[in-house]
């Protein structure tokens, strides 16, 4: 089975639409002949409708960071499926670790999220991952295990295979710390492991990307592991030629 690689760029909390403006203008050269490998930006609510203008037609899809389960409703601050599509949004990040930690997202609402995404046809990448107290106390399987499958339990199976599951080791977040590459395919071989109890077809089609101080140095080696199929990149990813140099690191 072969699986488009998968470069998503996380902007987290960065750029105004000038400078989201001015980074494309850099990144589309850069991913133009890539055409083995799907790129996605993940950016603020306030860039989804310039950067669905500026990269029509190119290789770049544009999503989310974040999506509530309810079409509507009195939820303040929220912004739901049917608001995306509308944009042309082309996917949603859920369950980053950052929206666990800090804004009280928890693994009952991700099983509500994922399938209203998908349903919604948005691309959805699921994040999970351990913190480093629960690998030293060798509780990272038992996490991950979890994760994916209160996540994903809720997905109809002939959907399954679509979700994407970005592995994300959240003390190699932001740190300049990278898992190993045998820690990184040991975690992604394990998330596809989960996903083949539910299905061992959607087990095979699943992209599983690795994210945690990706790098353009670093990004080739954890790319040719054999259950990674792209990347999550974080603080790589604000820079244009970076998040290219990944990108060429998967072609
Ligand atoms: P990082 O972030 O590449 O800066 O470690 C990854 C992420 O949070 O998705």
């Amino acid at each position: 089975m072969s699986r488009t690689p998968f470069i998503a760029g996380n902007w987290k909390m960065h750029k105004t639409v000038e400078e989201a403006e001015e980074f494309i203008q850099g990144l589309l050269p850069r991913v133009y002949a890539a055409d083995a490998v799907d790129v996605g930006i993940c950016v603020p609510y306030t860039a989804l409708t310039p950067m669905v203008d500026s990269t029509r037609g190119s290789r770049v899809g544009v999503y989310a960071q974040n999506m509530h389960w309810a079409d509507q409703g009195a939820y303040t601050g929220e912004v739901s499926a049917p608001m995306l599509t509308e944009l042309e949004v082309t996917g949603v990040v859920l369950g980053h670790s950052e929206r666990r930690q800090y804004f009280g997202e928890t693994d009952e609402a991700l099983q509500k999220k994922v399938p209203v995404a998908l349903a919604a046809g948005l691309t959805t990448i699921l994040c999970v991952g351990e913190t480093e107290d629960e690998r030293e106390r060798g509780d990272t399987e038992r996490k991950l295990r979890h994760q994916i499958l209160e996540g994903l339990e809720k997905v109809p199976l002939d959907r399954l295979g679509e979700v994407v599951i970005a592995y994300e080791p959240i003390w190699a977040i932001g740190t300049g710390l990278t898992a190993t590459p045998q820690q990184a395919q040991d975690a992604c071989a394990f998330c596809r492991a989960l996903v083949a109890h539910f299905s061992k077809d959607a087990a095979e089609k699943v992209r599983v990307l690795y994210g945690g101080s990706v790098k353009p140095d670093n990004a080739k080696e954890l790319l040719a592991l054999a259950d990674v199929d792209g990347a999550l990149v974080g603080g790589a990813s604000l820079d244009p030629d970076s998040l290219g140099d990944i990108v060429d690191a998967a072609a």
